[in-house]
């Protein structure tokens, strides 16, 4: 069947709560690369795309940002110490209700699952990969994409109508402010899920099309998503 529906979702917060892994693995390759106390306290990572977020660093500790050699060092670093840090996050870090939201929509021929993060895509993939989740999303939008959420968004959008055609009705599901001007900057439909850091009244009063506190009741979750792009 032709797909008509293409659900992209963000990572931290919304998937699984995996937040404090990557912050941890901050801070731990930002001392071990540059030599320096990390930066990282107090600031916000919620909706930041990796590189947005260590630039952001670097301006606070050496007042310039980082070239790209010294963003590669970083990363490269990042990606090895990453999954000791997940490995440290408790059982239940993923979210109530994804896994069956995640089966129920990969079960369905009309309709494909793409991430949306601004985690590098090496990231996201060892974030989901102790859940069992990277079997869902065979593509997605990502830090390693672009520094800007919006760009990387619409790398995720590009992707899914690549595989599902022009036509094919889109929507982002995330936790953040900045997963809703992503979107909307990309006139697709969004969703957000108010498992995140985000206080809920502040996430519905930005009127995303769709607001839920949490996947928990996952099948009342999918019937209003589907419902939303008919
Ligand atoms: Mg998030």
């Amino acid at each position: 069947m032709k797909k008509r529906y293409a659900f992209l979702f963000d990572l931290d917060s919304t998937l699984v709560n995996s937040g404090s892994a990557g912050r941890w693995a901050f801070e731990q390759v930002w001392e071990e690369v540059f030599l320096r106390p990390h930066p990282f306290t107090g600031i916000p990572f919620t909706g930041g795309t990796d590189i947005e977020i260590i630039q952001a660093a670097a301006v606070r500790d050496m007042g310039v940002k980082l070239e790209q050699e010294q963003i590669e060092r970083f990363f490269s670093r990042y990606v090895e110490v990453l999954p000791s840090k997940v490995a440290l996050l408790p059982d239940n870090s993923l979210l109530p209700g994804v896994m069956q939201l995640l089966q129920a929509i990969s079960s369905r021929d009309d309709s494909l699952l793409g991430l949306c993060t601004g985690n590098i895509e090496a990231g996201a993939r060892a974030k989901l990969a102790p859940f069992g989740l990277n079997r869902f999303f065979e593509f997605g939008g990502y830090g390693s994409d672009a520094v800007a959420r919006e760009e990387m968004t619409a790398h995720a959008i590009r992707r899914a109508r690549e595989r599902g055609g022009d036509d094919i009705r889109v929507i982002v599901i995330g936790d953040s402010i900045r997963d809703l001007e992503a979107a909307r900057a990309n006139g697709v439909k969004v969703a957000l899920v108010g498992t995140g850091k985000t206080n809920a009244d502040i996430l519905k009063a930005l009127k995303p099309d769709l607001f839920f506190d949490s996947f928990a009741d996952w099948e009342t979750v999918l019937i209003k998503l589907i419902e939303e792009l008919q």
